[in-house]
């Protein structure tokens, strides 16, 4: 077992029930390893609050490197309409659940990300 004594990596929270961030997949279904068991040589530990934050983080980032990746022409999962689409809807639900978040994210601001919405909203898909 891990650290379950320790604190919130984030937010150092502490006596609260921690789980070890194993991020799977990303937002657009590739393996992401970083934090398998096996292979993590440094595991974050987070609470509930900051756990979910964090997996916005997670998809803000995946789909913001898939946007620059589009943007500068070289070929992006973005380029594909459906996930532009899918894409540009998770950003929305995702400063949903920022702004109505009782603690602002350690993670992300609300600014990051209605910017990057901004930037989608000029950007046309060439198919
Ligand atoms: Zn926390």
């Amino acid at each position: 077992m891990g650290s379950v004594s320790g604190s919130c990596n984030a937010c150092g929270a502490t006596g609260a029930a921690l789980m070890k961030l194993s991020l799977g997949k990303d937002f657009f279904g590739r393996a992401y390893d970083r934090l398998s068991p096996s292979t993590d040589q440094s595991p974050k530990w987070y609470c509930e609050g900051c756990s979910m934050q964090k997996n916005l983080q997670r998809d803000f980032r995946d789909i913001l490197e898939e946007f620059d990746k589009l943007s500068a022409d070289q070929g992006s999962t973005l380029s594909n309409h459906e996930e532009f689409q899918r894409a540009a809807l998770r950003l929305r639900e995702i400063v949903a659940i920022l702004a109505g978040a009782a603690n602002e994210s350690s993670f992300l601001t609300v600014t990051d990300v209605t910017q990057l919405i901004g930037r989608m909203q000029t950007t046309t898909v060439r198919t």
